[in-house]
């Protein structure tokens, strides 16, 4: 059998082309994945920050139709941990305050709520953080939301096979060959033929295209998040302190996600510390009782560290190598909140039924030393 559509990877981008390839009318699609269930490594590993505060509209566009898209799953599960509503407060002192006064204003004219309070007002309507110096200024954009990517991506593949899709989980594709009438992608014990592929893997996408003789430039980076166990309890919203890239993402009444940006160096997706580094693990909770006294007895649950693939120029790599052989990477950092609208735009462009040629991954053929920059910022 030849699949009109194999996607090579279960990760919040994968799932999302998954289902939009089955509602696109396509009668035979695979999706394959090397773990045992979806959305079990980059996409397991997340904040799941979701906000409208990105740089450059395009990447906005795409929060606000991944927002629709999370929503759908969310109502079609009724899975309550796919959505949570906390609100964020991102924190800068006056070094930075024309800009984010800037950037209130271009949220505000977009129609995003979002407003400026001072450290009073930022503890008055947040007691727990009351270890904030006065100086301190907190940007407030209430409908920025905590999505669960695992089980976004587990309702999206359950909506998905409803409608026609195929799963193999536990599959790791070896290798894929690209010729005039097919594609084949070579799992351990099996050749599967497609008459288009598409490799959404994250960041063994490069590895898997190397197979075949492409060269995409995405270079894995390292980013760490621990979970901080607070037995008092807490109430917070997600907080992002500018000055340190320090993030805190609510998880539960006694449980609090917190990180601290990036390692900018590249990594190899199949050699990595998955664990936390000691310096992370011994400086992230001072970091957190830093904003809160509620974190003077917090404990460490677990620290962990995924990657996620730097662009030269910070956009995603969506489009084809060849006619039949299609790539979707490139997440930046922020691809929990993108990734739903990027499945869907990789899915219509590998579909031929959109076009994106700004994010033709042979766009930058040739580059593989660029610098590696974080995602999650302010500036464009
Ligand atoms: C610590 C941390 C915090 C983050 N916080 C946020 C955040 O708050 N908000 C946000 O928007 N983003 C965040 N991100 C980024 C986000 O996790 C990624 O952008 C997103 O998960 C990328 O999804 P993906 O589907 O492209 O990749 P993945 O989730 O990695 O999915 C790729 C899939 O491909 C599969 N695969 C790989 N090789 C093969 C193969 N050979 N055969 C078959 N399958 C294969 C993998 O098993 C995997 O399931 C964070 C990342 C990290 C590491």
């Amino acid at each position: 059998m030849k699949y009109e559509l194999i996607i090579i990877g279960a990760g919040v981008w994968g799932s999302s082309a998954a289902l939009r390839a089955v509602t696109s009318g396509l009668h035979s699609v695979l999706l394959i994945e090397a773990n045992a269930g979806v959305a079990m490594e980059s996409s397991a590993k997340a904040g799941g920050v979701v906000t409208n505060l990105l740089w450059g509209s395009e990447n906005v566009a795409w929060v606000k139709r991944s927002r629709q898209l999370f929503q759908t799953a969310y109502d079609a599960s009724r899975d309550r941990s796919i959505l949570q509503p906390y609100g964020m407060i991102t924190l800068f002192d006056e070094s930075v305050e024309n800009f984010v006064r800037q950037r209130t204003r271009e949220l505000n004219d977009d129609d995003t709520p979002a407003e400026i309070w001072s450290s009073d007002r930022i503890v008055s309507e947040f007691p727990d953080l009351d270890r904030l110096p006065s100086s301190v200024q907190g940007l407030w954009t209430p409908n920025d939301q905590h999505v669960n990517p695992t089980a976004y991506a587990q309702a999206v593949v359950n909506l998905a096979r409803d409608a026609g899709l195929s799963v193999r989980l536990g599959q790791r594709v070896m290798r894929i060959d690209v010729q005039s009438s097919a594609v084949s992608v070579h799992l351990a014990k099996e050749t599967i033929q497609a008459e288009r592929v598409l490799v959404a893997a994250g960041t063994w996408t490069g590895k898997i295209v190397e197979t075949a003789g492409f060269h995409v430039p995405l270079r894995p980076y390292r980013v760490q998040l621990a979970s901080l166990h607070m037995p008092e309890g807490y109430r917070l919203p997600m907080v992002w302190e500018l000055a340190t890239d320090v993030y805190l993402v609510p998880d539960g009444p006694h449980n609090l996600l917190a990180g601290d940006g990036t390692r900018l160096y590249e990594h190899d997706p199949d050699h990595y510390q998955t664990s936390g580094d000691d310096d992370f693990i011994s400086d992230i909770a001072a970091q957190t009782m830093r904003l809160t006294s509620r974190a003077q007895n917090a404990g460490l649950r677990q620290a962990w560290a995924g990657l996620c693939g730097g662009t030269p120029d910070r956009q995603p790599l969506i489009g084809p190598l060849t006619s039949r052989l299609f790539v979707a990477c490139g997440d930046q950092g922020i691809g929990v909140m993108r990734g739903p609208a990027l499945g869907e735009l990789a899915a219509d462009v590998a579909l031929g039924q959109a076009q994106a040629p700004h994010l033709n991954p042979m766009r930058y053929q040739g580059h593989r030393d660029f610098p590696i920059r974080a995602g999650f910022t302010l500036e464009s």
